[in-house]
């Protein structure tokens, strides 16, 4: 399992990995269910969870987190990656991009209860007009007298039904950064906050992405985050974080299906032979096996990198290419699984075909793959590889 891995480190990889094996059982029941496993045992996971220390694991002890290192981040997101139906999230991962900014209201009134679990968080900056290109958001913050009026629609904001507050993305309208971005805290109960639609989506999540309006929530100075113009700032801080664990995640994804299809190919008989004795079986497992444990080297050297405080920009088209690559593998891996896995590979009580249908998103959200490659191709022609790759 380790890269030159510290005891500490494994010992927190193995801890993270029979928590989640602990998950696995409830897959199927979730995948039935719209997501959704009994309430009682969605309880006992948060619980658990929370008592060995795998929840707020981005967060700063400072804001009620547990400090971890970026690449022990990394170790624990993998394992969660192994689980299907989003039944990992309850690994949680607060808003940590905030550190540098947060005010003691702010932790006190928003942070420091979602680290402990009291509160929870969602994202609202992508909308219909505007997701690639985020500088195309048409929301709009109006100064009003002690605060802001926000007005727009954003879509695909995740688990908005579990949050109790969003982070909502704005242009401001008026005032002396008119045209910037800025980024708010908004109540979900605040007058003029609704859920418009909740459309279905391909995988089976207990956490939906809704359609939501903002009409003329008005919301205090004191829910500004950082200044006014900030708001692109912690996108991209928060893009860097969630692409890696991306990847981290992919890669357990990954080691997930190379065992479970390696075990079927070695039980499943056919013409006489086990299918593993096949080499067109072997070169699928393969190929599958080479190509995560690059993405893993990738996804683990980039977290080692920031850990030791690398060039920001550099560290911004790491986490690019380890999300590029580890997505784009993830999402090979589990083409060849179902294929292993023959017409069992469609069935939707099957490993395979669920990560098949719930990895696909990975090449979408937190920056397309086509947006990675240009994040990738301006680096290297501002900055030449040598920053980049060492
Ligand atoms: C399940 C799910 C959950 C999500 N959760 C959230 C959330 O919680 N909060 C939130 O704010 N957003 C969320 N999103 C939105 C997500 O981040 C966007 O869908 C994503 O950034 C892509 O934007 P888009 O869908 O508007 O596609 P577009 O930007 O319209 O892109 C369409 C296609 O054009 C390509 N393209 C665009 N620009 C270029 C270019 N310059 N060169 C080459 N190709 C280009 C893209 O790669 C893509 O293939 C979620 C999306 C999904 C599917």
């Amino acid at each position: 399992m380790s890269t030159h891995l510290t005891e500490r480190e494994i010992a927190l990889q193995q801890l993270a990995r029979e928590f989640v094996d602990e998950l696995i059982p409830w897959e199927v029941e979730a995948e039935m269910n719209d997501g959704e496993i009994p309430a009682d045992i969605a309880a006992e996971h948060r619980e658990k969870a929370s008592g060995l220390g795998l929840t707020a694991i981005n967060m700063p002890a400072g804001l009620g987190g547990r400090g971890y290192s970026m690449l022990e981040q990394t170790l624990i997101q993998e394992q969660t990656g192994r689980v299907t139906n989003a039944l990992g999230w309850v690994v949680s991962t607060g808003p940590s991009w905030i550190e540098d900014v947060v005010t003691d209201h702010q932790a006190e009134t928003w942070i420091r209860p979602t680290s402990a679990g009291e509160r929870h968080e969602c994202y609202a900056i992508t909308e219909e007009g505007a997701g690639s290109d985020v500088d195309g958001i048409r929301s709009t913050a109006h100064r009003v007298e002690g605060g802001y009026r926000i007005n727009g629609e954003k879509w695909h904001v995740t688990s908005a039904n579990l949050a109790d507050y969003v982070f909502v993305q704005a242009k401001l309208a008026d005032g002396p950064n008119s045209g910037s971005h800025a980024l708010f805290f908004v109540d979900m109960d605040t007058p003029g906050v609704e859920c418009l639609e909740v459309p279905a989506y391909t995988h089976s999540y207990s956490h939906h992405h809704w359609k939501m309006g903002f009409t003329d929530v008005t919301v205090p100075d004191a829910n500004l985050v950082g200044s006014e113009g900030d708001g692109m700032s912690f996108s991209h801080a928060w893009f860097r974080y969630e692409r890696l664990m991306i990847a981290a995640r992919c890669c357990g994804a990954a080691g997930r299906l190379i065992a479970e299809a390696t075990a079927f190919a070695e039980s499943r008989e056919a013409y006489g032979s086990k299918i593993a004795d096949y080499q067109a079986i072997q070169f699928m497992l393969a190929d599958s096996l080479t190509e995560m444990w690059a993405a893993r080297l990738m996804t683990y050297e980039t977290a080692r990198s920031i850990d030791a405080g690398a060039d920001v920009k550099a560290q911004h088209a790491q986490c690019s290419m380890a999300k590029l690559y580890a997505s784009e593998m993830a999402n090979r891996v589990a083409d060849r699984a179902v294929q292993i896995f023959g017409g069992r590979g469609f069935m939707r009580d099957n490993v395979a075909e669920r990560f098949y249908r719930e990895l696909r998103v990975d090449r979408i959200w937190e920056g397309t793959s086509e947006i990675q490659r240009i994040i990738i191709a301006d680096q290297l022609r501002k900055r030449g590889s040598g920053p980049l790759i060492g």
